[in-house]
Parts: C-alpha cells; structure tokens; sequence
C-alpha cells in the first residue's frame, strides 16, 4: 500500500510501505473510511517542529475493522470504529478519572494518512457504531475523532455552562467546533476572534452571536466594551502562540476559566502577570475518549454538523495538496479519501 510521510519542512510524500499487522493482541487494524490533515500536522510541515527521519502522518481517523489481536474484546471485524489520537488503555486511574489523554500507558496515533492503520489498545482506543453509518455522515465521525473533541474539551475546560459568556480564541477547525461545542452547552453568547469571511460565516452557522476582528490591545478592548468591561466567564485559546495565550487570559474575566488546546510553540507564560489576572487554566491533549460516546451519538441523531468544517475533500493519493491548501490557508481542513 501506499502512506503519507513528511521528510523535511513541505516535503510530503505518499509512497509505497508494507501493510500494518497486528504486533499486539491488544491492537486492531482498521481500513479507513477516512482520513485527514490536522492542524497540528503543520507544525512538522512547516519545518517549527524538527524531525529526524522520514514521519509517518496522519492521527485522526475513522474505519472498518479489518482484524483484531487475539485480546481485543470490544470491537470486532467488520464494524465501523472511530478512535481518538490519543492510544489509551481506558482502565488505569488517569482514564477512570476521565483523563485517557493522561493515561499511563499513553502512546500517540501515528500512520493514519494511509488505507489501513494499525491502531494499538483497541478495546480502550476505540468506539464502534451500532450499524454502518451513512456515507453523508462520514466527514461528521471523522470530525469527533480529534478536532471535535479536542473543542468540546476546551468548552469544557473552560467551564462553559448554559448562560455563559465565551470567547473562542483561534479560527481554525478546533476554533470553530469550540463554538460548536458552547452552543450544544447552552452558551447565551459566543464571541469568535476571526478575520476570515468564510471562517466567520462558519462561525456564525455553529452558533457565534459576535465576531470579533481586532487582535492584541485591540481585540481585548473589543471583548472588554461587548461584555460590560469585565471579560468573559469561559475562554477557549485553540492556536497555540504566544499571542493567542495572551489574547485568552486578557479576555477572561477575574474568576473566569481558560480551556487552552492549541499545542504551545515557544509560548511563555509571565508568572507575575498572570496572578494579577485572577484566571483559572485547565487544557493539554484533549481526553477525547472520553466524549467519544456522546459526540458520536449526537452526529448520528444529526443534532450536530461538525463535518463541514471539512471545506476541501481529495483523494488520499492527493495528500500532499491537502497539507499546501492547509499551510496557504485556501483550506479550513482538508478530508482524505483512501
Ligand atoms: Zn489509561
């Protein structure tokens, strides 16, 4: 078969490899119904984040299960699955306590951006459907499977409760299904930080009441003058910079929570001036196992469309175009068919 590797900044490559196989009994490999490029991926592609040898991509996936080791109880061949990017065994104390991200056997998925995937811990790692889901329903499941997830993690971090105030820093796919995910919380009002025409109709669409264009000095004196000039009660930071961070706790009111999901890239945070802003922080690698059930229940009852952050679709052999797309912006996130 042929998969997706990175081997230098913008130097993607699908090429031939042997198939996964079952190297556990714990593991599963699964025939993907779809794939797709996170926007983390581009921190590798972009050349931010150094790699030492040709990457294997790809961590967000959904599919049909191909074969499992002889230890896997819970899925079985032939059903449809879909698995966070994080491997977890979903039984140590981190997992109980809702914190697979944590989980002490924790590995990340890795291989995804190719037909078949190895997946390892299947019975903890992944969810099975109860019958084959339609195919129209695909780019929703496929969402649930990080950028979903990871927004509802940062709702939820953010401690957004029916009635909340919430600012969502970051218009990216994980920007956007964080609007998403405080609108199903009962959020009164949602502010998206978003420049973009297209991301802010999509914005508006998941259920942002207010856009918000100015960024810095600027963007904060913004929020202050939309929420009476205190901030909001519940802030998700889903970009990872510097910048970004900054922007969420100077929009977060004293006694507010920040849900910060974005992976840090040289980001620091000023000890003294974050006392001064009384916030409370919470975020990391979303647990996203633990919301897999409930997200994908609400796909399947078409209460929610997380799918159209998916604004390109190409064939898999087509990869390297869904990473420029992606790194040129022409792209919110691009899905991958194998
Ligand atoms: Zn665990």
């Amino acid at each position: 078969m042929k998969a997706t590797f990175l081997y230098g900044p913008r130097d993607i490559r699908f090429e031939e490899r042997d198939e996964p196989k079952i190297l556990k009994a714990t593991d599963a490999i699964i025939r993907m119904s779809a794939t797709c490029v996170c926007g983390s991926d581009l921190w590798p592609y972009r050349g931010i984040q150094k790699i030492t040898e040709p990457t294997p991509m790809g961590h967000e996936y959904c599919g049909i299960v191909e074969e499992v080791g002889n230890a896997v109880k819970t899925v079985k061949p032939g059903q449809f699955v879909i698995g966070s990017f994080c491997i977890s065994d979903n039984t140590c104390p981190n997992c109980r306590a809702g914190y697979q991200s944590g989980c002490q056997n924790l590995e990340f998925m890795t291989g995804a951006q190719a037909p078949i995937a190895r997946v390892p811990l299947a019975d903890g790692t992944l969810v099975a459907t109860p019958e084959l889901p339609s195919d129209d329903l695909l780019p929703s499941l496929l969402a649930v499977s990080d950028v979903l997830g990871t927004g509802w993690f940062a709702a939820d971090a953010a401690n957004v409760k029916p009635g909340s105030t919430v600012v969502v820093v970051g218009d990216g796919a994980v920007g956007l299904l964080g609007v998403l995910s405080a609108k199903q919380m009962g959020a009164e009002r949602i502010i998206a930080m978003s420049r973009h025409p297209t991301r802010q109709n999509l914005a508006r669409e998941f259920g942002a009441t207010d856009i918000v264009t100015e960024r810095g000095d600027d963007g904060v004196a913004r929020i202050k003058e939309l929420t009476k000039g205190i901030g909001a009660n519940s802030v998700l930071e889903c970009v990872g910079t510097q910048e970004s961070m900054m922007q969420a706790i100077r929009s977060t009111r004293p006694g507010g929570s920040i849900g910060y999901v974005g992976v840090p890239h040289g980001a620091q945070l000023d000890r003294e001036q974050l006392f001064f802003t009384l916030v409370r922080l919470h975020g990391g690698p979303a647990p996203v196992r633990r919301y897999l059930p409930d997200l994908i229940k609400l796909v399947l009852d078409r209460t929610i469309n997380p799918g159209k952050v998916f604004d390109l679709v190409l064939p898999l052999d087509q990869v390297a175009e869904g990473y420029r797309a992606m790194d040129e912006r022409r792209a919110i996130k691009a899905l991958l068919r194998p």
